[in-house]
């Protein structure tokens, strides 16, 4: 008897030891930052985001499943700039989690780490839906997924000390593959230099100013108020003026405006994955950028 209760002894030990090694929990508010943990944590980290690609994240509802997953976060990975502003806070207040709240080392803000777009000189709320600190859709200039890798790695290593050779090898091998990407990117996609689109939405920014495009007109008359008949009206005429090459938007969004718009002004309407996720070849951020820039290519032929 005494053995049996020494064996149990023994085994609930090796279980304890075994979860002071457990994988950091990382909750990314979007998929790019999950994508991301995932490059560099490897099998170290376990990483999932608040929402998908087919969501709009500026909306979502904060879930009581989704509570209790920021309650067991280690790393809370955000965009941030106002972008989660409707339910970030609400996770934060609610799941009572010390360690992933603003100034703790489980809470990285990936839009504070890059040069932003779109900052307003003056704010202004009846333009819409204006974010203070500049446009917060960071993820489809891939230079901003290398900023944010940078800090990724350092967070982890401080969280997780113990694994600090494990997430340094890793981050080295992907920021080498990383960037022999951009280099193929930017070379693939240097003839859609100087192309004037439409966005559904101001979120294509990023990816826009990285390879040199130009945004003439949103099919949302303000940001984050929707598509109305006499915008669209407008748009046609201001299209005969100044023509654009094609219309954009993100899987997430709603397709009628563009739709109508394509045929109306003759330009294709060309949807994008926006994140990881947002269509079958996105699965990872390399294919995320390879499907980007292919879209963008057919959308301009
Ligand atoms: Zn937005």
């Amino acid at each position: 008897m005494k053995k049996f209760f020494m064996a149990l002894t023994a085994a609930a030990a090796a279980l304890a030891a075994a979860s002071s090694h457990a994988t950091v929990n990382v909750l990314a508010c979007e998929p790019e930052w999950a994508a991301l943990a995932t490059e560099i944590g490897g099998d170290k980290v376990k990483a999932s985001s608040a929402t998908t690609a087919l969501q709009d994240p500026h909306r979502i509802e904060a879930r009581p499943s989704l509570i209790a997953r920021t309650r067991n976060a280690d790393l809370l990975v955000c965009t941030g700039l106002e972008l989660e502003v409707g339910w970030l806070p609400i996770l934060l207040q609610q799941s009572g989690n010390p360690k992933i709240v603003p100034g703790q080392p489980g809470y990285l803000e990936a839009g504070s780490l890059v040069p932003r777009l779109d900052v307003p000189a003056r704010l202004d709320r009846s333009e819409g839906d204006v974010h203070a600190a500049g446009n917060p859709h960071i993820q489809q200039d891939p230079r901003n997924i290398a900023r944010v890798a940078d800090a990724l790695v350092q967070r982890l290593v401080q969280i997780d000390a113990g694994n600090a050779a494990y997430y340094q090898a890793r981050y080295k091998d992907f920021s080498a593959r990383w960037n022999a990407a951009i280099q193929k990117w930017t070379q693939q996609a240097a003839p859609l230099k100087g192309i004037a689109v439409v966005e559904h939405h101001k979120n294509m920014a990023y990816l826009l100013n990285w390879l040199g495009m130009r945004s003439v007109a949103t099919l949302e008359p303000k940001p984050g108020v929707e598509p109305s008949g006499a915008h669209l009206s407008a748009l046609i005429s201001q299209l005969q003026q100044q023509p654009a090459k094609m219309v954009l938007r993100a899987a997430y969004q709603d397709g009628h405006a563009s739709q109508w718009l394509s045929e109306h002004a003759h330009i294709p309407a060309v949807v994008l994955p926006f994140t990881v996720g947002g269509d079958d070849k996105a699965k990872d951020l390399f294919s995320l950028f390879d499907d980007t820039v292919q879209r963008l290519q057919e959308g301009a032929k």
